[in-house]
């Protein structure tokens, strides 16, 4: 996706100068389509759907004045940045009356202020306005850092990059700029939380099934067929490496004939073993202790800036040094 602007102007020398300004002040997928009258710029305007109209007041056939009736006519909905001479206050009044965004006087044109007048327009017009400018400012920075980022508590955010506090303003802003459109917003992974106070963090406890002891080791056992026992392997274990049953006393041999090893298995400070184990979660906030199937599952979501989004959000941070005037070349 490219963003893409009409720049209506009818002076040669003064289109050159704005484009030049353009293509050098943005760097990014700017698609710029110019116009020399109004009648070409409202059958462009027409045929095209631009993201955004500059447009000289003064042109051959039709002023800006007028193109903004019939654009209103239209019900178009581009917004409009007008570029007006000086002492054409009133003009400039009358168009922002007639739905033009902005205007700037074309002796106060410089890099800066063009590229600050699109970037308003293009957020004023793609960005809610209830997401605060601290909080695009802060979503622009963590953008410009790594391409994704997961929302793992309300307070924090993670991506291969950066791991970040977030404020609610910053939360709200991304859940705005999701539905919008801006920023793309899909499931990531399933994480239970704390059924007290809600908290991600949780440590994993052990404990056995038969006394709940929480002190639980794990290990290789066998069992000896002549006797039954059934123990960790290192309890059969004599000095000298032979097998010994601790419970008959009688040596172990051969593997299928008088002992087998089961394999892995559980045993608690109280002797007993088991295979199955109880599993709980215990709070790292708040110290609740829960089993899993008690826990409410979240999902957590991974945002993106979809690519035009990011474009949309950094035009303003593209801005190149202000020495390069415009206003010595024009009327
Ligand atoms: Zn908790
Ligand atoms: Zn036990
Ligand atoms: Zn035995």
């Amino acid at each position: 996706m490219t963003i893409q602007i009409l720049y209506m102007e009818d002076n040669p020398l003064e289109r050159e100068a704005f484009v030049r300004i353009l293509e050098r002040s943005i760097k990014g997928d700017l698609e710029l389509d110019t116009a020399v009258t109004g009648e070409e710029g409202i059958e462009k305007i027409r045929g095209n759907s631009y993201d955004l109209i500059i447009m000289d007041n003064k042109m051959p056939g039709k002023s800006g004045i007028e193109i903004l009736e019939e654009l209103k006519e239209m019900h178009s909905k581009t917004p409009v940045i007008v570029l007006t001479g000086s002492g054409d206050e009133a003009i400039a009044v009358q168009a922002m009356k007639l739905g033009a965004k902005d205007y700037i006087r074309k002796i106060d044109m410089s890099p800066t202020r063009i590229i600050a007048a699109i970037n308003e327009v293009l957020l004023e017009v793609n960005i809610p306005d209830d997401i605060s400018r601290e909080a695009l400012k802060s979503i622009q920075s963590i953008f410009s850092k790594t391409d994704f980022i997961n929302i793992e508590q309300e307070i924090q955010l993670t991506s291969p990059q950066l791991t970040e506090e977030i404020s609610p303003d910053i939360l709200y802003g991304l859940e705005r700029l999701a539905s919008n459109g801006i920023m793309e917003k899909t499931p990531f992974l399933s994480t239970v939380v704390c059924p007290s106070c809600s908290a991600h963090d949780q440590k994993l406890r052990l404990k056995c099934p038969e006394c709940s002891s929480t002190i639980i080791k794990r290990n290789n056992i066998i069992q000896h067929y002549t006797c039954g026992h059934v123990d960790f392997e290192e309890s059969f274990k004599r000095d000298d490496g032979n097998l010994v049953c601790p419970q008959c006393g009688k040596e172990l041999r051969t593997i299928g004939v008088d002992y087998t090893r089961p394999g892995l298995s559980y045993k608690c400070s109280n002797g007993h073993l088991f295979t199955t184990l109880i599993m709980q979660l215990q709070c790292t906030e708040c110290g609740e202790t829960f089993d899993l199937d008690e826990a409410p599952i979240k999902i957590i979501h991974e945002y993106r800036l979809r690519r035009e989004g990011k474009l949309k959000l950094q035009l303003g941070l593209h801005v190149e040094t202000d020495h390069e005037f415009l206003g010595s070349s024009v009327s």
